[in-house]
């Protein structure tokens, strides 16, 4: 038997095809990498506004509890390629890191280009040969269907591979080049493709007032939500609302447990206005407010309890007239205030789109995919990396982490060389 030298082809210069090239031509492969943009990694600069929150700084173990979609098939990878292996990986290209809240890890420089620079450091200095400008029309497979042969470009010209890696991305922020192209590659190729929603991403409310009070930011909230009387999600964190609904993060972190496609208007989101009071000390509170301001309407005395913006709302949701004094506030009325402090209810009627979702729910379905290689069951040498599988994960740095951990199993396995029989 001899080994001969593999022609790694990859598709998307992204965090998984850039990280599948690296691992590919550290096997030993020649490998070239197309990517549709005139640059690389458009969207790593970005993510984490502008610093790229690369990995957490998590223990290993604790890993999977932060991947909300097929946590099992990530375990392989995962366990090759680590959140510590990613972080040596980065300082011993050049790049300095920090952990942050929550072990956020980030570049110290805070610019997300250094990463896509470190990348681009490693593929020139193992040979990857990178084509820019250079969108993949389709795969080519074997007359059975049974391999991958090679690729066609947009300008029709044709390259032959022994093994092509799909790291085309979601369908996320379309303008960083991620449009959905790897899905068609992947039905094309006979695999089975789950359908596609918008994960980590705004909500949208019924509830009209919710505009009303656009642009106010909510430091510490509690939100939960609810199907019928099943909680989906319970968290602290930051909000915001919007002329649409709510974000921030704390909504995306919420949006994305949500099982989809969600019947309309059947989930409920309640806001605890005051998670650090108890029912009973925000009562006393009350009380202490409406006896200091006795003689004040009832809109003049919540300014201590409220930001400015969401009294008016507070008090229509009440019924209670804004004029009335607080001395005439009865004690019905008041647990009536008290209620909607602590629990305030939204109607939540669905998610806003792709272009402003953080990650894609749903994609190559892992059933096809051999969780140890990345490689298609049933097709020879074509494997998938990154977010064009259905995986993804909370905020904290935890997709990036699945495209550098699937992009390095990927370029592993699609470097291993070709044993020709004697
Ligand atoms: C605003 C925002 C902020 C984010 N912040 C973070 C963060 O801080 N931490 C974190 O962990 N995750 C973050 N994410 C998620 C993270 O960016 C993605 O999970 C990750 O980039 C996925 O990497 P990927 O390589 O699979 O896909 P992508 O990064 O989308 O790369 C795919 C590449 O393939 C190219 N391509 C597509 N089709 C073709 C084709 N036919 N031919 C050639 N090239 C093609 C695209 O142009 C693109 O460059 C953020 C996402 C967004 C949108």
């Amino acid at each position: 038997m001899s080994g001969k030298k593999r022609r790694v082809l990859v598709v998307g210069g992204g965090a998984a095809g850039m990280m599948a090239a690296i691992a590919a031509a550290g096997a030993g492969a020649q490998v070239l990498l197309f990517e549709k943009n005139e640059k690389l990694g458009k969207k790593i600069y970005i993510t984490g506004k502008g610093r790229c929150n690369f990995t957490n700084a998590c223990s290993p173990e604790e890993f999977p509890g932060y991947v909300s979609t097929n946590p099992k098939f990530l375990y392989s990878s995962f366990g090759r390629f680590n959140n510590e292996d990613v972080i040596r990986f980065f300082e011993e290209s050049g790049m300095k890191t920090k952990a942050e809240r929550g072990g956020r890890m980030f570049p110290v420089s805070d610019h997300a280009s250094d990463v896509t620079g470190a990348l681009a450091r490693r593929m020139r200095e193992l040979g990857v040969a990178v084509h820019l400008s250079s969108p993949v029309r389709e795969l080519v497979l074997d007359s059975a269907g049974e391999r991958v042969c090679g690729l066609v470009l947009g300008d029709g010209s044709r390259q032959e591979g022994d093994a092509v890696i799909v790291a085309t991305g979601g369908l996320s922020y379309p303008s960083t080049g991620s449009d959905g192209d790897g899905y068609r590659f992947a039905e094309k190729a006979g695999l089975a493709v789950k359908e596609q929603y918008p994960s980590l991403v705004p909500m949208t409310t019924l509830e009209a007032d919710a505009a009303q009070m656009q642009g106010l930011s909510l430091r510490n909230a509690g939100v939960r939500i609810l199907d019928g009387k099943k909680v989906l999600y319970s968290g602290f964190g930051e909000m915001m609302f919007t002329h649409f609904g709510v974000t921030g993060p704390l909504i995306l972190t919420a949006s994305s447990v949500i099982r989809k496609p969600w019947k309309h208007d059947t989930l409920r989101m309640e806001i605890d206005l005051k998670p650090a009071l108890t029912e009973a000390q925000l009562d006393a509170r009350l009380v202490r407010e409406f006896e200091t301001g006795a003689n004040k309407q009832l809109r003049n005395v919540l300014g201590t309890l409220l930001p400015a913006k969401m009294i008016p709302v507070i008090i229509a949701r009440s019924g209670i007239s804004p004029e009335k004094p607080a001395h005439d506030i009865s004690r019905e009325e008041r647990r009536r205030l008290l209620g909607l402090l602590k629990c305030l209810p939204y109607t939540l009627t669905g998610t806003r789109g792709f272009a402003e979702a953080i990650i894609t729910n749903g994609g190559v379905s892992v059933r096809g995919i051999n969780p140890g290689t990345m490689e298609a069951k049933t097709v020879k040498g074509l494997y998938f990396a990154g977010e064009v599988l259905d995986v993804d994960a909370q905020t904290g740095g935890f997709n990036l982490q699945i495209a550098w951990s699937t992009g390095h199993a990927a370029g592993i396995a699609a470097a291993q060389p070709v044993q020709d029989a004697i």
